[in-house]
């Protein structure tokens, strides 16, 4: 695809055609300035990028027509092409006009239409050779705007396109470009690939050689979802569902964070553990040191454990310690001294590890009232299930981090601000391309995922076009 695989034409005359055609096209939009000159009053900066802001449109479109018609003049005026089914030649049986839009401009390109009779396919070899997309609106414009959607919604996307570039397309294209950009999103191409983790492993691993800490966390979100409906059918009841995250880190030798991967999806807890097992297959998992972190929830240590079996434990302390302030509020009473103190005993306790320690003295408490009682209750029950996670003080003499902050923040960001925002109803798939494409953009892998997503619409290209989409 692209200029680049062409047989340029080398001739001395090709260039000069473009210097007259770039010129030309300065001429055009000089002229257009007349009214410049003739209004009697000195336009301010702000007027001028305004005009040029409403005229560039049309001056670097036809700049890049000029481009086009010098480096693929054979393209533009090709007579014959091989089928690529049968492998005919076939003679051009047409040429058909095209309006290109991308974010430099608007140009029209009349394409060189071959049809293979035997096979019955039509073909425009010019669309594979610079590689050009089946849509109005070219790949720049679709990539753009995919960028744009995944931050804000649709409308706002659009409205931004337009004011930063010219380019005018509906909160509907970017829902649909998204959507189809989406689907090349899969886990195997949000996922940075083992080369790259194994790249930042080593980026993180230093000098000494010491194996670093890599830190998998899980935590969910709810998100606000609704059934699908086709338009103007009354929208089904709304329904929170949880969004499960995972984020994988490493820590440097300086403590800093290196991001591996995260992934956020809106999926039940058997979805998420194969998803997180996948994920996990691409870490070379001696060449680390590996934690698990997160709160109480089931579903995140089945899915982590599974996937990183043998690895550290450890329960995030700030939920843990904030179960003891419950207890301490329904025992000592609102912000009292003892409870204060109580608290602290137990959270010094807990990170030294001696949780048995602590449970016994929680067991032997007398419950002020019936509340208390049921908080203590739950507590120990909490305590039981979390004792093998707890080991604060040896975590931190060993390099581990001890609170789950880093999936909050990872969370917020790739959930919580596109998701939550007021009035936002998500129809479940919708809300997972766009998670996904948020994803991609936050581990560095959109662009890969935009070449695929290129790569697959060439393929349909010829098939659109043949129903006279292009
Ligand atoms: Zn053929």
């Amino acid at each position: 695809m692209g200029l680049a695989c062409l047989s340029l034409p080398d001739s001395y005359e090709s260039f000069e055609e473009f210097m007259a055609d770039t010129l030309e096209a300065a001429r055009r939009w000089a002229l257009a300035q007349k009214r410049l000159f003739e209004q009697g009053k000195r336009p301010t900066l702000k007027e001028l990028c305004d005009g040029l802001m409403a005229s560039r449109q049309q001056l670097l479109g036809d700049l890049l027509q000029a481009q086009i018609r010098a480096l693929a003049p054979e393209l533009l005026h090709q007579e014959f092409a091989e089928c690529p089914r049968c492998h005919r030649t076939v003679h051009r049986k047409r040429y058909e006009p095209k309006e290109i839009s991308t974010l430099h401009g608007v140009l029209r390109l009349a394409r060189p239409y071959f049809y293979c009779s035997p096979c019955g396919h039509g073909f425009y070899p010019i669309d594979e050779a610079l590689g050009i997309a089946a849509q109005r609106h070219q790949y720049d414009v679709q990539e753009a705007i995919t960028v744009g959607a995944a931050r804000v919604p649709y409308e706002e996307a659009a409205d931004l396109m337009r004011r930063f570039s010219g380019v005018s397309a509906s909160g509907h294209f970017a829902h649909r470009t998204l959507t189809a950009v989406a689907e090349a999103a899969t886990l195997d191409l949000v996922i940075p690939s083992r080369e790259e983790i194994e790249r930042r492993i080593q980026q993180a691993t230093g000098p000494s050689g010491h194996k670093p800490v890599l830190v998998a966390t899980a935590d969910g979100a709810k998100v606000p979802t609704r059934p699908k409906a086709k338009r103007n059918e009354k929208r089904g009841k709304g329904d929170c569902k949880e969004c499960r995250g995972l984020r994988l880190y490493l820590l440097d030798p300086n403590d800093e964070i290196i991001p591996i991967a995260s992934w956020h999806q809106i999926q039940n807890a058997a979805a998420f553990r194969q998803d997180v097992a996948r994920i996990a297959e691409r870490i070379p998992q001696d060449k680390v040191r590996i934690c698990l972190l997160g709160d109480g929830a089931d579903w995140l240590w089945q899915a982590l454990k599974e996937a990183f079996p043998g690895a550290r434990e450890i329960l995030d302390f700030f939920h843990c310690f904030e179960h003891l302030h419950v207890v301490a509020r329904a025992q000592f009473g609102e912000k009292s001294l003892d409870g204060h103190q109580w608290a602290e005993m137990m959270m010094i306790r807990l990170a030294d590890g001696a949780v048995l320690t602590a449970m016994r003295s929680l067991l032997g408490m007398k419950p002020r009232d019936a509340n208390a009682k049921e908080e203590i209750r739950k507590l120990v029950g909490y305590l039981d299930g979390q004792a093998k996670r707890l080991h604060y003080i040896e975590d931190l003499r060993e390099g581990f981090p001890i609170g789950s902050g880093a999936i909050e923040s990872a969370n917020k960001f790739i959930c919580h601000v596109r998701m939550k925002r007021s009035g936002a109803w998500w129809v479940e798939e919708t809300g997972n391309d766009v998670l996904r494409i948020r994803c991609a953009l936050y581990n560095g892998t959109y662009d890969r995922v935009f070449e695929h997503y290129m790569v697959s619409q060439g393929r349909g290209a010829q098939f659109i076009d043949q129903g006279g989409v292009g």
